[in-house]
């Protein structure tokens, strides 16, 4: 076996690992009249109730998951199984019609010997089975800095004792995240933000929140153009601006990256950002250099995405809800010039 090939990386590698679904509700902050979160436990776990900006998130579920792994899909037993645990605390129960929005992911779960995900190790590993290729497997968001450094380690080991001297040690636990830089200083002058700008403090605390000390960059396109202080039709938490500066500053390429994933319109609204995505689209365009023929397919893409998901929520189990999300095709695969 020649350990320098680089087709050895098509190999499964050492780790086995699990997928387990969880999904979240998002519902109106006025559906529950509650002043804090909520921690219930559950027979398999616990769910939590998370006040969101003017949502509520309810979840989880913890469900093994061998279909489709890039969309997972929400079927209506999970959806019945959170509103079902989440009413047996509440006054006014919830329904299907208080849901504005599904969201479903896969946890990465490094495989034992256990039957139940619930049970298996959210912790991480790091593998360097063939030289110049590092694995890392599972993990979580609040390690993500530990997983980066035993990678970049296990990289490092890697390259033989004179480079292992010269490579200085890490020091991510003192690194800001981008935007905390200088943000308590703004968020203390949020007022005269709001004053210079224009916009209502409110916004001020919104884009705060949202972009850190990036915020002067937002506040720039605005400066420079003012209808991009508009809100957006239908989704009027965001600002014409942040559709803007996701394609400008943030890499997004599809209307998808906007909607879903910058932003979480397609989570917080009601119409899933359907009503939203023509406008979205109109900004993107002279940006990313869409013709009109590339804006519509764009648009008929985003569409297609929400169908397939509502009706994925609306099939009774997995292997249904995984064969109506299977109906739109991802915008990448479906070719476009700038993918
Ligand atoms: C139900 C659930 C509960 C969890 N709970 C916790 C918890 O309590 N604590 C915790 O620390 N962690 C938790 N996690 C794990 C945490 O969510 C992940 O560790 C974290 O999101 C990983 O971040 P990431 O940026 O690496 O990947 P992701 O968050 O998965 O982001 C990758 C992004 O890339 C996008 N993408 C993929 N392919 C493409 C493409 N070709 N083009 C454009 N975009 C693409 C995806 O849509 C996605 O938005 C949970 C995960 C799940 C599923």
């Amino acid at each position: 076996m020649d350990r320098r090939n680089p087709g050895l990386a098509n190999e499964r590698g050492q780790f086995r690992v699990r997928a387990s679904k969880g999904i979240h509700l998002v519902v109106p902050r006025d559906r529950i009249r509650s002043s804090t979160g909520i921690i219930l436990r559950t027979d398999k776990s616990v769910l939590f109730v998370i006040p969101w900006g003017r949502h509520w998130i309810i979840g989880t579920t913890d469900t093994d998951w061998a279909l489709d792994k890039a969309h997972p899909a929400a079927s209506q037993r999970d959806i019945r199984y959170l509103l079902d645990q989440v009413n047996s605390v509440l006054r006014a129960p919830l329904t299907e019609a208080d849901v504005e929005g599904v969201y479903a992911g896969l946890r990465p779960l490094l495989a034992g010997e256990s039957a139940d995900t619930s049970t298996l190790s959210r912790e991480h590993a790091v593998g360097h089975s063939v030289p110049g290729l590092v694995v890392i497997a599972g993990g979580k968001y609040t390690t993500y800095r530990v997983m980066a450094k035993d990678a970049v380690d296990e990289a490092v080991h890697g390259l033989g004792q004179a480079f292992d001297r010269r490579i200085p040690n890490c020091m991510t636990q003192d690194v800001p995240l981008l935007g905390a830089d200088g943000y308590r200083a703004l968020w203390n002058a949020r007022h005269q933000l709001a004053a210079e700008s224009g916009l209502n403090e409110a916004r001020i605390v919104h884009l705060l929140n949202r972009y850190g000390s990036m915020i002067g960059e937002v506040l720039g396109l605005i400066g420079d153009d003012p209808a991009l202080g508009r809100p957006l039709p239908a989704a009027d938490d965001y600002l014409r601006a942040e559709a803007v500066y996701a394609t400008t500053h943030e890499g997004a390429l599809h209307l998808d990256d906007v909607l879903c994933r910058r932003t979480r319109i397609s989570i917080e609204t009601f119409d899933r950002g359907t009503d939203s995505c023509r406008e979205v689209a109109d900004l993107m365009a002279p940006l990313l250099g869409w013709s009109a023929e590339h804006r519509a397919r764009e648009i008929e893409h985003y569409l297609a995405r929400v169908a397939a998901e509502r009706e994925s929520q609306t099939m009774p189990d997995d292997e249904t809800a995984d064969g109506a999300r299977r109906g739109a095709a991802d915008i990448i695969a479906v070719g476009s010039p700038l993918s």
